[in-house]
């Protein structure tokens, strides 16, 4: 008798013991391995945006590394179906990858994938159609009207600009404050509904089939810094069959990965695309209608410089 009662305590003790399973991990393939410039510095940008997720504690993040330039791409085969999300560090143009691996990824996304696009991701791919159905609007790499729309907000509503023009560009890089447009979807929900952005280029001029895009923020393009005088695109959410994407323009380096708003919104932004939910709380030094803020665990290295060297204008990157 003495024995069953000890065997019980002992039970129940080792029940309360075990702590209560966590989520399950959502799984990210953080991909990379070519950009347009030695401005966009994949190599060092990527550790910093898997650490941005992992700190979130709801991640668990696989870089995958696209071969280079002159690689061999008949071996490259990422198992897309092992994650939630692909979050895209990586602009490569349409002749890198052969059919059969866009046909893949389309696959995947349509299917339910999650995308998330970061800055220079869509400039990627101008002509590869899927893709730009995905990113809504992208710039360069050859895009111009025929790629759709130049897409801006005005009076309270996004505007698609057919007049003619090459699409991308943007001032030398300055602190710009973001206008959350829409504050009831589940990435923007909390936020302040204007914050500052630290000093990071604004794109603008993007164009594309802009289909089931809706832009959740926007931040006025200075015409005194090469702007167009225009609230341009900077948050999207797109869906993409069952495939939901989140796009942000907001990255060029290092300097401007270290912006609380950008961390958040990444970290939020991709959370939705793999769930269509965000369960994270906004934190309390996201920055404000007048002051940026940022973090020292993501500064930059000691004696860093942006790879890019003194900002650059007009119709680069
Ligand atoms: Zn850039």
């Amino acid at each position: 008798m003495r024995t069953t009662i000890v065997a019980v305590l002992l039970g129940a003790t080792l029940a309360c013991a075990i702590p209560t399973p966590a989520a399950p991990a959502i799984h990210v393939m953080l991909l990379d391995g070519e950009s347009g410039g030695a401005y966009h510095a994949w190599q060092e940008t990527t550790p910093y945006l898997k650490r941005m997720l992992e700190d979130a504690g709801l991640f668990q993040v696989d870089v995958v590394t696209a071969p280079p330039r002159d690689g061999d791409f008949s071996t490259f085969k990422p198992d897309w179906s092992k994650y939630q999300v692909v979050v895209g560090n990586y602009d490569a143009p349409d002749e890198r990858w052969p059919d059969s691996l866009k046909a893949s990824f389309e696959q995947y996304i349509r299917n339910g994938g999650g995308f998330v696009s970061v800055h220079a991701a869509d400039n990627a791919f101008a002509k590869w159609k899927g893709y730009n159905l995905m990113i809504g609007v992208g710039g360069w790499r050859g895009r111009n009207q025929e790629s759709g729309p130049h897409f801006y907000y005005q009076d309270g509503k996004l505007v698609p600009d057919p007049a003619p023009g090459n699409a991308g560009s943007h001032g030398a890089r300055q602190p710009f404050k973001v206008v959350n447009q829409v504050t009831n979807h589940p990435i923007t929900k909390g936020l302040p509904k204007e914050w500052m952005h630290v000093a990071d280029e604004l794109y603008a001029n993007l164009r594309g089939p802009g289909e089931n895009m809706t832009v959740l923020s926007t931040a006025w393009s200075d015409p005194a810094n090469h702007g167009t005088g225009h609230e341009e695109p900077i948050l999207m959410v797109i869906s993409y069959g069952k495939g939901r994407v989140f796009h942000t323009t907001m990255g060029h380096d290092l300097a401007a990965l270290n912006c609380v708003g950008f961390i958040t919104t990444y970290q939020r932004g991709t959370e939705w695309a793999a769930t269509g939910k965000v369960t994270q709380k906004v934190p309390p030094d996201f920055p404000t209608a007048d002051k940026t803020s940022t973090r020292a665990a993501y500064n930059p290295p000691a004696g860093w410089n942006s790879p890019g060297g003194a900002p650059r204008r007009g119709a680069k990157q």
